[in-house]
């Protein structure tokens, strides 16, 4: 039987970092992905040779210096082709028929904003400074004690609805402030200011999208880790991790011989880890209740478009066309409303002034599709069908409003919801963003990579933050644990 050092569940950007940097550190490993491609919600699909995203699709802070350039130093990560989004304009937020343009840098995005807010200047700096001193002080979380070390703790403990609406009094800019919506959910009740200010924070620093597909970034990660003797096996679902002499010793896999471990991590949502270790002595009943019981935020509906060559051009920034007054309650809407929010995001070209694709992506709740739970990609029914098909145009219809060539310039369509992720990429109720985080129950629903098997660890986004930067910073956190050490900076050279 295989014998190695550490078994990682899950090829997704966690999986593949937290094996890179163990098996950078000497240890065998070996990445067991359940999926033919690596990647999970980084990975690229190919329709009639176009390449489209799953999931993420721009970056923020990778400019020289910057946290997510200092993180991609460390992985090996910088020569990939990044394409620095407009600094004038990275994202444009639509709102109430009106146009901002977000920028790049502080002091030119308060510049930029004061423009369109005069009357909101002094709040717009505080506003600024405090993103940046979250920004900023990102790598901060890792010299604290390893038993609190989740990243901006405080700001996690309050609440991001009521600190915006406290500090900032017109709505509208409210409303715009809090204008890519899509990147994560917002929850008035429940949203904790640091994942509201880290994740806006870092894309004033800098935003970049990746040609040719966040797949490169899984790709480079997984020869890095074949580099370092380490293995990355696809087709390879984790069926059961079995227990001897109080650890893990031995994990199962489907159609395959099982593999003897000294440890594991998991990359997979923490309820679906748990399922595979169901007959563990050390997970009691109460642990169990509190991560099954935990939520999970929404899906993603998302149009992926293959354009005719040479007629849309393409945008150096993602457009987000809000419809509703409320920006804070967009996400909550069912698949029989109209959407509320579109995220309009051109891929870059690999060459010229025109786009070869294009994708429009609208929040979607579960339980719009959790009764087709069973179907195949291959078999799905009418109904799934047609709802898909309907979204699309609306979608469509939507985004053409504001860029008047889309629709002529329509080639093809593909089209995806939670359910796509749910059987492609085994994501939990096919969420886009993993657990919720609720600053008020911050210690039930904020998981920290330890779990009661004392060889067993959790990576990703759904301990955390979520996104490239946050489970960036959560796998450091994952593979320090094994490392025995404490989660800083210098240990990894950043
Ligand atoms: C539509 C959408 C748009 C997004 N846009 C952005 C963006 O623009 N910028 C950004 O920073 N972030 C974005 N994100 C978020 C970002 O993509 C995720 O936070 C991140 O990729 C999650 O990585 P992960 O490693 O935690 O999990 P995942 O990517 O979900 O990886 C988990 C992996 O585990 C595998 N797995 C599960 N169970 C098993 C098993 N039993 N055996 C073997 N393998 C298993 C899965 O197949 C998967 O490959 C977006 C997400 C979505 C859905």
């Amino acid at each position: 039987m295989q014998k190695y050092d550490v078994v990682v569940i899950g090829a997704g950007l966690g999986g593949l970092q937290c094996a890179y940097i163990l098996a950078k550190q000497g240890k065998k490993v070996c990445v067991l992905e359940q999926n033919r491609l690596i990647g999970g919600c980084i990975q690229t699909f190919t329709r009639k040779n176009t390449k489209f995203d799953t999931g993420f699709h721009y970056i923020g802070g990778l400019d020289e210096g910057q946290p997510l350039n200092r993180i991609f130093k460390y992985f090996d990560l910088m020569d990939l082709p990044w394409q620095k989004l407009d600094t004038n304009g990275f994202d444009e937020i639509i709102y109430q028929d009106k146009s901002y343009m977000l920028v790049n840098g502080y002091d030119n995005f308060c510049d930029k904003m004061t423009e369109y807010f005069p009357d909101s200047a002094a709040q717009l700096k505080s506003y600024t400074d405090f993103l940046r001193q979250v920004g900023e002080g990102i790598f901060e979380s890792f010299d604290r004690d390893p038993e609190q070390n989740l990243a901006g703790e405080t700001l996690l403990g309050k609440n991001a609805y009521n600190y915006l609406t406290s500090t900032i009094s017109d709505p509208v800019l409210q409303n715009v402030l809090s204008g890519t919506s899509a990147k994560l959910e917002l929850d008035k009740a429940r949203l904790p200011l640091y994942t509201f200010a880290q994740i806006n924070s870092s894309y004033i620093q800098s935003a970049y999208r990746i040609k040719g597909g966040g797949m490169l970034i899984a790709q480079s990660l997984a020869e890095s880790i074949q580099k370092f003797g380490g293995e990355v096996i696809v087709n390879a679902r984790v069926t059961n991790l079995v227990e001897e002499d109080g650890k893990i010793s031995k994990v199962e896999i489907d159609g395959r011989d099982p593999v003897e471990t000294r440890y594991v991590i998991s990359n997979a949502h923490p309820a679906a880890t748990l399922r595979l270790a169901q007959n563990s002595s050390f997970i009691k009943k109460i642990y169990k209740k509190r991560i099954t019981s935990l939520e999970n935020t929404f899906g993603m509906f998302t149009v992926n478009i293959k354009l005719k060559p040479g007629h849309l051009r393409y945008l150096n920034r993602n457009i987000y066309i809000h419809r509703g007054n409320d920006v804070w309650e967009e996400g909550n809407i069912t698949a029989d409303q109209q959407p509320q929010c579109v995220l309009v995001s051109f891929a870059a070209p690999q060459s010229g002034e025109y786009a070869d694709n294009i994708d429009l992506l609208t929040p979607m709740l579960w339980s719009d599709v959790e009764k087709f739970v069973g179907s195949t990609p291959m078999n799905r029914c009418s109904e799934y069908n047609e709802l898909k098909a309907r979204k699309a145009i609306q979608l469509i219809n939507i985004v053409n409003q504001y860029i008047p060539e889309l629709k002529s310039s329509v080639e093809s369509i593909y089209t995806s919801t939670p359910l796509t992720y749910h059987d492609y990429t085994a994501t939990e109720n096919g969420s886009a963003f993993g657990i919720i985080k609720d600053h008020d129950r911050l210690m039930y629903t904020l998981l920290t990579p330890k779990t009661p098997i004392p060889n067993l660890w959790l990576t990703g986004q759904n301990l955390n933050l979520h996104g490239i930067l946050g489970v960036s910073m959560t796998s450091f956190f994952s593979c320090a644990e094994i490392l025995g050490r404490r989660p800083s900076s210098n240990i990894f050279n950043l």
